[in-house]
């Protein structure tokens, strides 16, 4: 039978059991770091194979003269449209465009470039594409492309609707890109991509192992016929500075990473040469980091990682009645307001095109936040000689509910080249609910509403 300890020896075995534990201690292996293949200082994010032409006079400097890392993720495989070269069209087109694209990034330096599988959907409304894509999949795939190449800034398509450039393919690229940059540093978006594997060495492992990623900001571009909306709204690049290696401007560097993309009949020499020399204008997202509105993308840039940090996130519509343009124009003002970009909406006023004496789809908003039924009268100021379907213009609207209201309006022919403004106004119980404005460019050529 042991003795029981002296208060001494209690304490000398302690030490020893101590430092026993100090001999045996084990240190852990390192906490395996991200892929740094795969860090880049930009990611692209755009729709189609070729959009990155774009900004690629810019890009090429970057990765040449400051040794920038970039990659692109394209949000479709380019399966739609002409095709200059062959008969070869739908996937096959695709297969040809990844290809198109991979030898165009890598005559200027880049190498890495993911392909989505949204579908090349030609229109104007953005919606159409979000839901063509599978918004929630895309998204979900965006948010992997960020944490798996860490981006401290990302440039997109412009996430709006403006004449000259209305694809909604590129606006809906723009509206991954932003949801992207506000999600990927939160751990609740797609957990599965941030959960750490149990046993990376072995198969039949789940757990993506990426980590959350805050990108610290984000600059739209567009190829809008007249960009003057963007002037002083970002920062811009000119394009005739003599690559070291290639002994030609950035502009031609551009001009010849758009000849491989042999499948696209957009321009001829000469609008190619003015398309590439035009400086590359960005307009100005968000930072993070602090930097002026104008200045280098990478002004205030820190080598550190941030942590996450919350957009606004929705916003209700205020209590009362209300008339808005609907459809993707409510969605972008909602949109803008929710990411902390809602200085979008200030470089234009809302438009539209439509063909000469064609129709045009004007989708209204009439919303009762109240808690009582209400009636609302609706009245419209057109140009001369303009018509609107359907004829109504009292409408019952039930509380906390949202009325769309779906026109068409009829142009003339004779306005062709014009520039036409139309008015709607809302009245209920006597009073003035609101009122909206849309400007329309009646013009021959272009993309379908
Ligand atoms: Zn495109």
């Amino acid at each position: 039978m042991r003795l029981p300890c002296s208060r001494l020896e209690s304490l000398l075995w302690v030490s020893i059991c101590v430092a026993a534990v100090a001999v045996n201690a084990q240190t852990a292996p390192p906490n395996p770091q991200p892929d740094s293949r795969f860090k880049v200082d930009i990611l692209e994010i755009v729709a189609h194979p070729d959009d990155d032409i774009e900004v690629a006079a810019y890009v090429a400097q970057l990765i040449e003269r400051q040794h920038k890392r970039v990659a692109v993720a394209y949000t479709t495989r380019g399966n739609s449209g002409g095709n200059a070269a062959g008969p070869e069209q739908s996937n096959a087109l695709a297969d040809i465009r990844e290809m198109e694209a991979r030898h165009s990034l890598a005559s200027y330096g880049i190498v890495d470039a993911w392909f989505l599988g949204g579908s090349d959907t030609p229109g104007g409304d953005v919606l159409r594409s979000l839901e063509r894509w599978g918004h929630g999949k895309t998204q979900e795939e965006i948010v992997r492309l960020v944490r798996l190449t860490r981006p401290e800034v990302i440039l997109t398509w412009l996430p709006n609707y403006d004449v000259g450039e209305n694809h909604e393919d590129h606006q809906a690229a723009g509206v991954l890109a932003t949801d992207a940059f506000d999600l990927a540093a939160n751990p609740l978006a797609f957990p599965a991509q941030v959960d750490a594997p149990r046993d990376r060495f072995n198969i039949n492992n789940y757990g993506e192992g990426l980590r959350p990623w805050q990108p610290k900001k984000i600059y739209y571009f567009s190829d809008a016929t007249n960009l003057d909306f963007a002037k002083g709204k970002g920062p811009e690049y000119q394009t005739q500075d003599i690559s070291p290696s290639r002994k030609v401007p950035y502009s031609q560097v551009a001009a010849e990473a758009w000849g491989s993309y042999k499948t696209q009949n957009d321009f001829n020499d000469a609008q190619l040469k003015e398309f590439t020399e035009k400086p590359v204008r960005l307009i100005f997202g968000k930072s993070l980091v602090g930097g002026s509105v104008t200045g280098d993308i990478f002004e205030g840039m820190e080598p550190q990682p941030i942590g996450y940090v919350r957009a606004r996130g929705y916003q209700p519509p205020p209590a009362g009645l209300a008339l808005e343009l609907g459809g993707p124009w409510a969605f972008y003002q909602a949109f803008w307001r929710a990411h902390n970009i809602e200085h979008l909406a200030d470089l234009y006023p809302p438009q539209a095109q439509v063909a000469p004496g064609e129709s045009l789809w004007v989708p209204l908003l009439i919303r009762n936040n109240t808690d009582s039924t209400k009636e609302v009268h609706l009245r419209a100021t057109l140009p001369a000689g303009w018509g609107e379907t359907p004829a109504a213009d009292i409408y019952t609207i039930a509380p906390h509910d949202s009325y769309p209201v779906q026109l068409r309006i009829t142009s003339l022919a004779k306005d062709k080249d014009t520039w036409k403004t139309l008015t709607w106004e809302g009245e209920s119980d006597g009073r003035g609910i609101g009122s909206v404005t849309l400007r329309v460019d009646v013009v021959g050529n272009y993309l379908s509403q």
